[in-house]
């Protein structure tokens, strides 16, 4: 069977193939660290599964509106109006099966054949994908590492052609953890507001922010930025919530129309039990967003110190997310290895330890590694890891 030509160049998700690689070699007994991980380790807290369950109870089993229940929404809106300080109405959003999902729903709703997407290098790996499958075209400028990986206005000015649709914005950022200044954020919102480019803002690890750091979204800087902007979250990574499936897309009322329609045949709904523990998630708070923040942050701060200690790796210290994105090519250099890539797989094999190379996010010369795992096992993989380097010396 000949398949379809959109699928045909589509490449795995890097971040899933080596928790994959990984699974198996501990499937054959091999004592495999894993630092792939994309989500948090840690259960979702008890009031939100509670939630979900006395919602099933109570007969909550059925389909529901295709951009989710009008609660949700509500809690959303409220949500928004306590961080951002910005009001949206309930036309304005959309819940999805999950963030990747509502990005799916958007690409597919705004991009036609040959539409120009910026992107900014290191990306998150599904966005490149999602654009290509809606037709569209990614056009890649370069965060650069001494500038924490962040792009400039200019930059994207450069970028900016006829074709030009969207730029997407990742703050903080999967998979360097960097954020935006309120001052960068103006700058960049000055540029598409002046050209129309519509600002995907992905604000998915909003909440999970380092050493004082506050993030910003971009949509709350004025009236007309938050017009022309579609700001993406969910409650994956604040919540530990990766598996509900539950994510939202905030914005202008007719991409949002057209998301739902696209939602109503495709998804039906995100799932009904799921948007009931989400509104527990957005209207109570038992503080454990910020016990598995303060969590994170501990670990970041001890991994930090020991990775860049270690001989041939540098690192710009993340403010956000639960990654570590070091620069290894100095190490993979000085082991004989002619690309990161290989250096990754031959750590995996001999010492056991699973990173995700940069290259699956635009970024060969470096690796990511997810500190969403309990810190004796990362203490651990860097020991390994060190050991690797300089056996291979
Ligand atoms: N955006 C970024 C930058 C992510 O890292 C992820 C998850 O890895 C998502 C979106 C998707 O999150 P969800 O679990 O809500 O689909």
């Amino acid at each position: 069977m000949k398949l379809a030509k959109r699928v045909s160049t589509l490449t795995p998700s890097s971040t899933l193939a080596i928790t994959a690689k990984a699974k198996e070699l501990r499937e054959q007994g091999h004592d495999v660290i894993g630092l792939g991980a994309g989500e948090p380790d840690f259960n979702t807290p008890q009031y939100i599964i509670n939630a979900a369950v006395r919602s099933m109870e109570e007969g909550h089993t059925k389909y529901t509106p295709s951009a989710g229940l009008p609660a949700l929404k509500n809690a959303i809106i409220g949500k928004f109006k306590t961080d951002q300080q910005i009001e949206y109405s309930a036309e304005n959003i959309l819940v999805g099966s999950g963030a990747k999902h509502v990005l799916y729903t958007l690409f597919q709703a705004i991009l036609d054949e040959g539409d120009e997407v910026i992107i900014p290098t290191p990306y998150w790996v599904s966005y490149p994908e999602q654009v290509k499958l809606a037709g569209g075209n990614p056009i890649y400028i370069e965060g650069h590492e001494d500038n924490a990986f962040k792009v400039t206005a200019d930059q994207i000015k450069k970028a900016i052609t006829s074709k030009t649709k969207a730029f997407i914005l990742n703050s903080p950022s999967n998979p360097t953890g960097s954020m935006y200044s309120e001052e960068e954020l103006k700058t960049i919102g000055e540029v598409c507001l002046k050209h129309n480019i519509l600002i995907v803002s992905d604000e998915i690890y909003e909440k999970l922010v380092y050493d004082g750091a506050k993030h910003t979204s971009i949509a709350q800087l004025s009236s007309e930025l938050q017009k022309q902007t579609i700001v993406i979250n969910g409650v994956s990574k604040s919540h530990s919530m990766t598996g509900w499936r539950i994510g939202y897309a905030a914005g202008d009322s007719t991409i949002i129309k057209a998301m739902t329609n696209l939602a109503s045949h495709s998804t039906s709904n995100p799932t009904t039990n799921a948007q009931y523990g989400t509104i527990a998630a957005y209207t109570k708070d038992d503080g454990s967003v910020e016990t598995m923040r303060a969590a994170f942050e501990e670990r970041l701060n001890g991994v930090y110190e020991k990775l860049t200690k270690i001989p041939g790796v540098s690192c710009v210290k993340p403010k956000g997310a639960f990654y570590l994105f070091p620069n290894v090519s100095e190490a993979a250099k000085m082991n004989g290895f002619s690309s990161v890539d290989d250096w990754v797989a031959a750590i995996l094999e001999e010492e056991k330890v699973a990173l995700v190379p940069g290259s699956g996010f635009g970024a060969p010369n470096n690796v990511r590694l997810s500190y969403a795992t309990a810190f004796e096992a990362i203490e651990e993989a860097l020991n390994r890891l060190e050991r690797f380097i300089n056996n291979h010396m």
